[in-house]
């Protein structure tokens, strides 16, 4: 592991003149085109920016293929060591054991750049963790991080799933690998309720815990209220709206998996059979539920990502405008909606505007009671906001 920190065995990037804000701003993606000449192995697992006098400016995962070169860690003079990767990966841990707890055992241990460690995702479902490589170099380091993991863990299993589009990119291994004892499927408990978990089926790395106290939201709200929750998923958001005491609440997804998956997780925390499941386009589904004129307490709106390019913006804000629109038609008078963006490209701004386009369109008075983003164990550091993706609304429609 040592030697790849060795500096022959590093790759040297001089920065262009004229780039220095990229360094100065801290930013970890330094980009190909920021780059001058490059010298040392082409397959270094770690890089250093050097100024035209040799000075180092940063440190970091180096990668021949991606258009970020250099996945900066370190700036300036700090040493970039496999110590220093190993503590602030350990810290990461440790910031979040406050939120462990016997009601809680499903967290993000470590969000890349919000946690300094660019190009690295960990998830913690109850006895797995889910590791995401999404860079040549910190595969290369991969070694550390499960040390670390099992030392602070004790996971039963350490899975990777190893999908990220990235990878490819990367001309790494796409196929999915499982060190430890048993299948990565498992159960989890969020604020004291269940859910079953299969990171080796599900999406992403197989829950959305970016949204757990979004959740917890959803459960305040939901007492005495019919609630429809459009592209459920597993139905995470239906079982707490079913826990907070809703009287009915339909869960639509698109996938089969999702819903059945759904319906198990409904049986898992709740003997009562308040709840519809329905296999549908959720855009066809909001529509077929206004012309039957069905009306809703509580709806949450929490669709995939529409832009997952830039050049989508526009056609995924007239997505996020016709679901909104249809959503807001479907509100009871002082009804709420919880309703959310996960595309980077999306700013919170626009996601505002197209909500006020949605409610002009559906011609209902609208109010916003709180803005809504990713629970702590997703911190965003303020040198990437790209990392930002999760933003969301409460939203109440007056009389
Ligand atoms: N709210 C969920 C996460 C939603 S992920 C949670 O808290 O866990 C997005 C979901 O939207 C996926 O399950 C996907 O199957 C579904 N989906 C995507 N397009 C859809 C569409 N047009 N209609 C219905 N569901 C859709």
């Amino acid at each position: 592991m040592d030697e790849i920190f060795l500096s022959g065995n590093r790759r040297r990037l001089t920065l262009k003149r004229g780039e220095e804000r990229v360094v100065a701003n801290r930013h970890p993606w330094i980009f190909a085109g920021a780059i001058g000449a490059e010298s040392g192995p082409a397959d270094a697992a770690i890089g250093d920016l050097v100024d035209g006098d040799g000075r180092r400016l940063a440190s970091g995962f180096y990668s021949a293929h991606s258009d970020i070169r250099l996945r900066a860690l370190t700036f300036g003079d700090e040493e970039l060591t496999v110590e220093l990767i190993a503590s602030r990966l350990a810290a990461s841990i440790a910031r979040r054991r406050s939120l462990l707890s016997k009601e809680t055992n499903a967290i993000r241990l470590v969000n890349a750049e919000g946690d300094e460690l660019s190009g690295l995702v960990v998830d913690l479902y109850n006895d797995v963790a889910v590791v995401e490589v999404s860079n040549a170099g910190v595969e290369r380091i991969r070694p550390a991080v499960m040390d670390v993991l099992r030392r602070e863990l004790h996971p039963r299993l350490i899975y990777l799933n190893n999908d990220l589009p990235a990878r490819r990119l990367e001309q790494l291994s796409t196929e999915p690998e499982a060190i430890g004892e048993g299948t990565p499927a498992t159960t989890i408990v969020e604020n004291g309720l269940r859910f079953e978990v299969d990171p080796a089926a599900g999406q992403k790395t197989g829950f959305f815990l970016d949204q757990r106290e979004n959740r917890q939201l959803a459960r305040t709200l939901a007492s005495g209220k019919r609630v429809l929750n459009l592209f459920s998923y597993t139905g995470a958001f239906g079982v707490y709206a079913a826990a907070g005491g809703a009287t009915s609440v339909e869960n639509v997804d698109g996938s089969h998996i999702a819903i059945e998956q759904a319906r198990r997780n409904h049986d898992l925390n709740m003997s009562s059979n308040i709840a519809l499941f329905s296999i549908a386009d959720a855009f066809a589904h909001v529509r077929k539920l206004d012309a039957e004129k069905e009306r809703f307490g509580l709806i949450v709106c929490d669709p995939p990502a529409f832009a997952k390019r830039r050049a989508e913006v526009d056609r995924a804000a007239r997505g996020y405008k016709d679901i909104n629109l249809y959503a807001m038609r479907l509100l009871e008078p002082r009804a709420v909606l919880l309703t959310f963006s996960c595309s980077g490209h999306i700013s919170l701004d626009l996601f505002q505007k197209v909500i006020f386009a949605a409610a002009v369109d559906a011609g209902r008075r609208i109010s916003i009671l709180r803005r809504l983003t990713a629970a702590p164990d997703h911190p965003v550091s303020i040198y990437c906001p790209e990392g930002e993706y999760l933003k969301g609304f409460l939203l109440e429609v007056r009389e």
